[in-house]
């Protein structure tokens, strides 16, 4: 029987295929005392586990694609020896002897004791290292309780030409994703701006989340559709959907061979202003997508993707690679690299795994926050960055500045590491820019005092709408107050805008709201010259570009901005967006 569930539809495109389902289930892990004359058959039990963890380990390590820029094959070693340890291999054993109990209740007590060993650990990446020993464990206990692993299945399994829905995907998951060839994902967990949302527009695969307990009506290989415009998935579709969406699958496609046709075209609005049209990546590879679309700088270059899925943070030379590859993609064109914005949900490795988490990770030891803490994890890539400088045009950005006084230990850091190079030879430009992310509201309303310290800015809508408006990005449940519209998200936009204008300080958009076709205009009519956009719309934002006249716009935006009435809102932006 069909069925049709909703869902917030978070990439845009219809794929229709079988459907592979991912499931994070947790382990309940109880103690079972056993009789003495069982023991033997227990251990034999683990031993077994424990080599058919070190099977799938070796198996997904040789499935690892030769030309990944992340260390996968790193992880999955630094498993191994885990693996090997006699801490997870010798003691488990003699726990059961010991206790007289299961394997699983073994492996959960030793794996006790290694974590409370890690957390006396001062380096916040080093003490993150106890989430590997955690998988390395849950990986024997699952094969123990034969429940499927998840995280094997994306890294082993052939899921070309699969449509994977799973309970929640972690940005780590979704880098081993990236390698399959998916056709469409949907979770049902997660928010319009996660990363992992993100990721699935960077990738332009059709994506839903918030798929609220989906997985009991869909069955393993069934047949779905999802449409990501609209976020809904169709369940063992009949003849009369399944024909509709080839249609629209057909006439999608159409529309982006002709959206191809204004790859070269300059985008420069209709009375002639020139706007400038940047592209966000993740990954050096993510250069290919630029280039076939046309595209030219780079206004976010999002480098976290370099910690995940490891087991040490990445070194210098690691950092100056991935930049380099950029560069040498570029063609003489600049690249904005945002320093590492990990914590929140960008954990190095899957935050499902985290214990002692802060209580609201958003508001805690992130970004900048956690770089300068940690700055035996920052200060390789600045160095890096700085290296980088000498090859290409390389800026150089802040994420979730809250406080002059982190641009003053930022640009410290780099004084001192300038000296190091001049002392040494090594090359750099004296002149890289250094920018800040816009995205705590704090900034926004002190923008006078913020603009001697810095170059160039970038409003982060998905975490500036975040911040102002208290809700959680990645929350499904407080996803409908996820408002790009709000009047005080429009308001601390447009005050940016001004007085970076003002400053005469270079200012841009790298947020999602850039890359949403809906939001265009109103921004050209806020003042906005700038746009930095996810690869996969950087087409559709040039047309309506192209098709705009600023002159008109100026004064709907203008009329939007006074209005606290969202429906007003509405309806202006509707008229907005059919001007010609
Ligand atoms: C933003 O917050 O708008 C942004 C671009 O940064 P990220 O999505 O990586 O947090
Ligand atoms: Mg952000």
């Amino acid at each position: 029987m069909s069925l049709t569930l909703h869902g917030l539809g978070v990439s845009k495109g219809i794929a229709i295929g079988k459907v592979h389902i991912l499931k994070h289930e947790p382990l309940e892990i109880s103690e079972y005392c056993l009789p003495k004359q069982h023991l033997d058959e227990e251990i034999l039990w683990f031993e077994n586990a424990h080599s058919l963890a070190r099977e799938q380990l070796q198996e997904i390590s040789a499935r690892i694609p030769k030309d990944s820029t992340v260390d996968i094959a790193g992880f999955i070693e630094a498993h191994l020896l885990m693996l090997d340890d006699s801490l997870l291999s010798q003691i488990p054993r003699d726990l059961i002897y010991k206790h007289q109990c299961n394997a699983e209740w073994a492996l959960k007590i030793q794996c006790e004791t290694i974590v409370q060993r890690f957390e006396q650990i001062d380096d916040p990446y080093l003490r993150a290292r106890q989430d590997d020993i955690k998988q390395v464990v849950t990986r024997i206990q699952r094969i123990l309780r034969g429940y499927p692993d998840p995280s094997f299945d994306l890294a082993v399994k052939d899921l070309s030409h699969a449509i994977v829905l799973a309970d929640d995907l972690s940005p780590a998951d979704t880098v081993l994703m990236r390698h399959h060839g998916i056709l469409a994902f949907a979770t049902e967990y997660g928010g319009t701006t996660s990363h992992t949302a993100i990721l699935a527009r960077s990738l332009a695969i059709p994506a839903i989340v918030g798929l609220h307990r989906a997985s009991p009506y869909i069955q393993p290989n069934e047949t779905v559709i999802i449409d990501g415009t609209r976020g809904v998935i169709l369940v063992e579709p009949d003849e009369c959907s399944l024909h509709y969406y080839k249609m629209r699958q057909y006439d999608e496609k159409r529309y982006r061979a002709a959206l191809g046709k204004i790859k070269s075209s300059p985008s420069i609005t209709r009375d002639g202003i020139p706007i400038t049209l940047d592209i966000n990546i993740e990954f050096p590879e993510d250069m290919i997508t630029v280039q076939r679309v046309g595209g030219e700088g780079i206004g976010l270059y999002r480098t976290e993707f370099l910690f995940m899925n490891r087991v040490a943070p990445p070194k210098e030379e690691e950092h100056f690679e991935a930049y380099r590859q950029v560069l040498h993609a570029l063609k003489g064109e600049a690249v904005t690299i945002r320093t590492v914005d990990l914590g929140a949900d960008k954990q190095v490795t899957d935050s499902r795994y985290h214990e002692g988490v802060a209580t609201n990770p958003a508001l805690g030891l992130r970004a900048i926050r956690l770089c300068l803490k940690d700055q035996k994890l920052f200060k390789p890539q600045l160095r890096a960055i700085l290296r980088a400088s000498a090859f290409g045009k390389v800026r150089m950005m802040i994420p979730m500045v809250c406080d002059l006084q982190e641009i003053v230990q930022v640009k410290k850091i780099i004084e001192n590491i300038r000296n190091d190079f001049r002392e040494k030879s090594i090359e750099f430009d004296p002149a890289m820019l250094i920018g800040v992310m816009l995205e705590v509201p704090a900034m926004a309303i002190c923008m006078d005092f913020l603009m001697p310290h810095i170059d160039f800015l970038s409003i982060g809508t998905n975490d500036l709408i975040q911040y102002t408006l208290a809700i959680d990005r990645n929350d499904e449940a407080v996803n409908y107050l996820y408002n790009p519209l709000h009047p005080a998200v429009l308001r601390l936009i447009k005050m940016s805008i001004d007085a970076a204008n003002q400053a005469g300080k270079p200012i841009s958009m790298c947020g999602e709201m850039a890359s949403d076709s809906r939001y265009i205009r109103l921004l050209l009519g806020l003042g906005l010259r700038t746009f930095s956009v996810n690869p996969e719309s950087y087409l559709e934002v040039k047309q309506i570009i192209i098709n705009s006249n600023l002159t008109k716009l100026t004064h709907i935006a203008n009329k939007i901005m006074k209005t606290g009435s969202q429906a007003d809102i509405l309806e202006l932006l509707e008229t907005l967006n059919i001007q010609v």
